[in-house]
């Protein structure tokens, strides 16, 4: 397939990749697709980005003003890696859904249930 990629797609793409947004997200914001973000990129020879897992998700805590779940979904590593970000259960770091698979007590569960 076919991108029509103008001055102005490539300075933003340019500019989002030395930001450190993913490839995936890069192609949403300029409109076409990840696949061909990543042709864009290896063609402009662009730095690979050594995309480390620990800054982002980390800042991604830190950016959220209230207490979220905070059960990683995918792989760290992954483009889509990313926290529930659920409401989390009073006391919990988790949202009901995923303090059951971290805690699993059923006993507590039964009780709070009754
Ligand atoms: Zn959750």
């Amino acid at each position: 397939m076919d991108v029509t990629w103008t001055v102005e797609r490539i300075d933003e793409l340019t500019r989002l990749w030395d930001e450190g947004i993913t490839t995936a997200e890069i192609g949403r914001r300029i409109g076409v697709t990840k696949n061909a973000v990543i042709g864009k990129v290896h063609r402009l020879g662009l730095v690979p980005r050594v995309v480390t897992v620990k800054p982002a998700p980390r800042r991604f805590v830190f950016e959220f003003t209230g207490p979220v779940c905070m059960w990683p979904l995918g792989h760290p590593g992954d483009e889509d890696f990313h926290f529930c970000g659920g409401h989390p259960l009073p006391g919990k770091p988790y949202c009901a859904d995923h303090a059951a698979l971290a805690y699993i007590r059923p006993k507590d569960a039964k009780q709070n249930a009754a």
